[in-house]
Order: C-alpha cells, then structure tokens, then sequence
C-alpha cells in the first residue's frame, strides 16, 4: 500500500418507561407523563422526544408551506467554550440545556432569557480522559427533577424550578478513566446510565439508581472481569454463562475489555425492558485483547433488560469479535411497523459498523440487515446466523486493511430521526475510510489511549492541500432509508463536513444541522433542501421542535467541537469561534446573529532552540501519542483547544514543563501529564512543536 496515496486518507482521531402493563400501581402519575409524552407535543421531555425516541414533533404551524418564512426567533450566549451536543428539553415553557464540562443551564423556552445555571465543577484534570472532548449529549427530567450526568462519572439531581442540588451520586471507579458524556434517561423512578472510556482501558456498565433517593437500584456489566472477583451485580450470571466462555486469555479483564454504554439507552414501556447499546472493544485490536478469538459478548451488541431488576433478557451482537471501534452505541429507534403484513415491535438501529438493522424486541431477533454505507468489512448479514460474512482481511493481522467505513463509523453518535408519517428513518451518515495497522510495539498505557491500532502509521496532513483532501475525503450524508423495505429513498450528500443530529416533523420536514454551521431543512418525502440558516459554527446536535403560548419552535445547540471538530484544523490561520449558543426559530422571526469576527491571537511563536534532530523525532512521536487528539494532529490546532504554537510557554522551558509536568493550566482542563511524559520527553515535545511553529512561519503563517 502506497503512503502517499494514503494521505488523503482521514486517519483522524475519532476515535472514538410505559412499560408497565396497564393499572400498575408502581407507576406514579409522574411516571405515567413520561409515558404519554406524544400527547404533548408542546414540551420536548425525554431526550429523544418520546420513550420510542424517534426524535419526531408532531407539530405542524411550521411546514412545508411556510418553511420560507422561518427565521431566528431568539439566540443565546450558552457561555460555554469546547463542543456542544446536547439536545435540550422543554418542560412546560423552559428549556433544559446541558453544555461542555457538564454545565447545566435553564433558559425561558419562549424568550431565551436565562433562569439558573448549575456547574457540578468538574476538576479539569478529568478533561484528559475524555476520548472526544469534554461534550455532554443532554439531561433527563422526571417529577420536578433534571438528572445529568458529569464527565467525573457523577450522577446529579437538581431541582427543575431552582437548579438546586437535590443529590449527586458517584458512579464510577474515580482511579480509572471513564467518563459520562450520554444522557440519563429515567424509567419508572430509576435513573438509568452508563459512561464511556473503551479506549483508554475500563470495562463498560450502566447503573440504575433511585431517582428521588439516588440510591443504586441495580447495575449490569457488559463483559466478564477479573474471574477471582465477583461483581455482586445483576449481570453475575449471565457473564460467566454467556460471555466469558468468548474471551481468551487474561487481557481483556487486565485492560477492561471495553464495551462502554456511552450513548443508547432506550427504556421499552411495552415490555418493560430497557435496551443498551454497547460499545466497542478495548483495547480495539482483539488480537491483543482476547488472543484474536472469540465475540467477546457483549461488545458491539444490543442488550434487553429488565427494567426493575437489569436481568438480562436477550442480546443480538452487530460485530462479533470487534476490533474495529464499530460501536453498537449508536441510537436505537422503537417503531411498530409491518414485517410480512403483520405489525411487529421493532428496534431501528444504524451503528458504526454500516448495516442497517432491524430487529424485533420481543425476541432480539434479526429481521433485517442492509448495508446503508459502503462498509467492506462485511459483504452482508447472513439472515440465518444473523452473523456478518465478513471480508477474510478485514482483521488487519497479516497486512493493514484500507476500511472504506472505519473507526468513525458509517453513523456515530448524531442522533437520527423516524417520521411515522413518511415511514422513513432519516440518518446522519458518513463515509470516512480508516486504515488499520496494528500496533506490533503495543506496550498498556495506564490511563492513555490502549488500541493496539497504530495510529502513526498514516503521514499526517501538513500542507494546506493535503488538509482539504483530508476533509474532503470526509463524506457526510443524510440518508432516508425506508426500513421496511430496507432501501434508500433519498440522499442528500456533503463532502468535506460532519453531519449533525436529524429531526422529523409533522410539518413534512427534516432538519439538520452540519459542521460547516449550515441548519438545513429538507421535504421529508423527496430530500428536496427548502431552508438554510448560516450559524457561524458547528452544528452536531439533535434539534427539537416545541410550542409555547402556541407558538411552534424549533431550536438547536450549537457550537464547535467534538472529538472530530478537534481533529479538523484550520491551518496556519485563526479560526473565528462565535460563543456556543442555543439558537431557536420560529415563523417570521427576525432576529439577527452578531457578525463573525476572528477572536484576536497570539502569533505563532518564533523559538531560538536547540533540540537535536532525534529529540525532535521523539518528541514529534510522544505529541502524537499524547496531545495530538485534543491539541490536533501535527500540532495543526483546529483552534477549539489552544493551538500550541502560539502558546505563551513554547518560548519558555521553565514555563512549558510548569504546565505540561505540574499541571499549572489543570484547572482549565489541561490535566498534569507527569504520569505520561518524563521531564525530557515534555522538552522533547517542546522541540517538535517550536520546529512545526517554525515551519509555519516560513510558509508564511501568523
Ligand atoms: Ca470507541
């Protein structure tokens, strides 16, 4: 394989409750809200709009015959810097927002004025373990209560009326480096939630916890651990019947195992079943986590649940044996819809791995599954075995493999969105090709990114051409797939950006935001655009629709970041970042966004050094093993995180080893890194950056 032709290639580092049966006395009124959340189509109150999370409005002031006359009712300044992607609520006229570093905000929903704000005050140092930024992707509500989750692993209640503190639980191991990035959902008085980390080493669970007392109701652990410990968990038996007989050797429980819960958590009121979607495998290459053998239950699988107990009931595994990051974690879409001329109750699912599934809740089993992205990992699902054919390469052990889909998935977490109207899932894909090399000088890291994937093996971008290859070799696409038929209808196709969260309307569209700061709005039957809104920054998240005083609106969070937006760089040039904000539009509103205008920065420092060429080849190599994924491959800030270049401390030795060895900036997220670099190392990395920043210089940057 040429290297050459391989530098287009993206190699960025993404890396990364009706339950009840009727007249249950256990289920309060408060409960029973949240179950007939579709009668109220004014409020937005649970994450995905319904328990089905189908992230559809059935509103319909704002439709295709008015579309044209949608403007800007109301914007806010979040106040937040790094990515956003949460998805608000609304409860009866106020607005729920979560925001990087796990920052809560209550906002008038008519008006955007600000009630109360809540910071759980994550100690920075907890930044570092964050695979894809410090994002929070929403809150729950239930009863008068907001539950979030925090990137320390906290589980918080607060007060809906007052932001107050009402308790905080701690879910989480603090000695290893998991984090909560997903939204709680709440079912039946339990709070329910998982957390991510699968890449750094830490072994995936999520947790149901009391949500007036905070109290551990039951957790349920995705793959075995350690076989001397017993967990006391509700997944106890069902590990060491089902799974630990699919894992070899002792890696997998030394190193975690992986199988984080990080995103999909949906709660079935039919059945009273909850439904994870599981994560990848860690480290990725399963060569070293599981001796290449073995589907490593339950990595990469939907999960069913017992919703009071966390019994498990069944699974469908998507990727047996994962070694590819292919994440089952994406969102899950419950639907009734006709399978041979009979209803069936359906779990909607698109995750990384690039098949569409579809699949029956009352079983777990397979229907359908459809390629909905070019994926070459597999040439189909064999609807038998319900196990992918896979290509004999794709594993990546006797040469690297060229994934034409990859580690950031064919769909990752953007939340896509089912109109019962049309029938049609609308999906934020992406087509981004990944080559895998496997790491043959693996050595476990503690608390680092362990995955047995080299991820140098690409030459990085670093000439403004090969970086707008690299983005453009990123294709986003909104996808209408019909999931009966299991065909695409329509598409709508953008290169070069990152598609955002999708949601479905009664008023016939579908709107979505782009990394490129467009929000669009599109017919729901033909993909046909029909409005465009330029908000000067990234839009990732799922948007909502809502009313007040009968005033239909529909509103997103944005602003830049996320694990691929720190991945994208700006080059030699400050980028301008408007502040995070929660924009909110309506029928003939007129407000306007301030005009743009690029923040002012520090120059890109001219250092006088003396770094030899093999320090800076070592530095070069621990940068981007270490700070690459925040600070951007080959010191290429995408200027979210501060570009090192133009740092303060480059020039300073004494100051740059104040930062990167003390931890001097912890308290603003740049942890101590004493634990991953010497000394000498963190001067070595010192010498690569003032070389780049010299470099840029000399090819005329400021
Ligand atoms: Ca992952």
């Amino acid at each position: 394989m040429r290297r050459r032709g391989l530098s287009i290639i993206f190699i960025a580092l993404v890396l990364l409750v009706q339950g009840c049966s009727r007249g249950d006395p256990t289920v309060a009124g408060a409960a029973n809200r949240l179950i007939n959340a579709a009668s109220e189509p004014q409020n937005w109150l649970t994450h995905g709009g319904t328990y089905a999370e189908q992230r559809f409005s059935s509103l319909t002031a704002i439709s295709t015959a008015n579309i044209d006359q949608l403007g800007l009712a109301w914007a806010t300044d979040l106040q937040s810097e790094r990515g956003q992607e949460s998805t608000p609520l609304v409860v009866d006229g106020t607005m729920y927002v979560t925001l990087a570093w796990s920052k809560v905000v209550a906002l008038d929903a008519a008006t955007g004025a600000e009630k109360w704000r809540y910071d759980p005050k994550v100690p920075g140092r907890f930044g570092v373990s964050a695979c894809c930024d410090v994002v929070n992707r929403g809150a729950a509500y239930d009863d008068g209560r907001i539950f979030v989750g925090t990137i320390d692993g906290r589980l918080i209640a607060l007060d809906a009326r007052t932001g107050a503190l009402l308790w905080s639980q701690l879910t989480v191991d603090q000695s290893k480096p998991y984090t909560i990035t997903g939204a709680p959902r709440v079912a039946k008085g339990l709070v329910l939630i998982g957390n991510g980390g699968a890449e750094y080493g830490v072994r995936g669970f999520v947790s149901a916890y009391n949500a007036t007392t905070g109290k551990l109701a039951w957790r349920f652990y995705t793959v075995p651990g350690d076989p001397a410990r017993r967990d006391g968990a509700a997944s106890d038996a069902i590990l060491e019947k089902l799974a630990r007989p699919t894992w070899f050797g002792d890696a997998y429980y030394r190193y975690g195992g992986g199988g984080t819960v990080w995103d999909s958590i949906v709660y079935d009121p039919d059945l009273d079943r909850v439904y994870i979607g599981v994560g990848n495998g860690g480290p990725w290459n399963r060569k070293i986590r599981s001796e290449d053998k073995g589907d490593n239950l339950f990595v990469g699988s939907i999960v069913a649940l017992d919703a009071k107990s966390g019994a498990y009931v069944w699974h469908y595994q998507e990727t047996p044996g994962d070694t590819w990051d292919f994440t089952s974690t994406q969102q899950m879409i419950l639907a009734t819809l006709p399978i041979d001329g009979k209803p069936r109750r359906l779990i909607l699912h698109a995750p990384k791995n690039g098949f569409f599934y579809v699949i029956d809740r009352d079983s777990g089993k397979l229907i359908s599954a459809e390629k909905f992205a070019p994926a070459n990992w597999a040439s189909a699902v064999d609807s038998k075995t319900g196990r992918p054919i896979e290509n004999p390469d794709a594993r990546f052990q006797a040469k690297p493999f060229l994934a034409t889909i990859g580690a950031s998935g064919a769909h990752n977490w953007q939340p896509m969105a089912f109109s019962p109207k049309t029938g049609l899932v609308y999906i934020p894909a992406q087509e981004i090709p990944f080559l895998y090399v496997k790491d043959t000088k693996f050595a476990y890291r503690k608390d680092l990114w362990n995955l047995g994937v080299d991820m140098m093996s690409t030459p990085l971008p670093d000439t403004p051409t090969a970086i707008a290859g690299m983005k453009q070799a990123l294709q986003g696409r909104l996808i209408a797939w019909d999931p009966v038929r299991q065909k695409e209808v329509w598409r709508a196709s953008h290169a070069g950006t990152w598609n955002g969260g999708v949601l479905a309307t009664a008023g016939d569209l579908v709107f979505q935001g782009l990394s490129d700061g467009t929000f669009r709005a599109y017919r729901a039957d033909n993909g046909k655009e029909v409005w465009k809104f330029d908000a000067q920054t990234g839009l990732l998240p799922g948007p909502i629709s809502y009313s007040v005083g009968g005033v239909q609106y529909i509103a997103i969070t944005a602003g830049n970041g996320g694990g691929f937006a720190l991945a994208l760089p700006s080059f030699d040039a400050p980028r301008a970042q408007p502040p995070a904000r929660m924009l909110a539009f309506r029928i003939g509103g007129t407000s306007t966004l301030p005009p743009l205008s690029a923040a002012p920065a520090n120059p890109i420092m001219k250092v006088a050094g003396e770094w030899s060429e093999g320090q800076i080849a070592e530095g070069a190599s621990h940068y981007g093993q270490v700070c690459a994924a925040c600070h951007g491959m080959g010191t290429l800030s995408a200027g979210i995180i501060p570009d090192l270049r133009r740092s303060g401390a480059l020039g300073d030795r004494a100051a740059w080893r104040t930062v990167v060895i003390d931890g001097a900036l912890a308290d603003r997220g740049m942890a101590n890194f004493a634990k991953y670099l010497t000394p000498a190392q963190a001067e070595a990395v010192r010498g690569y950056v003032a070389q780049q920043a010299a470099k840029a210089i000399a090819r005329g940057g400021k």
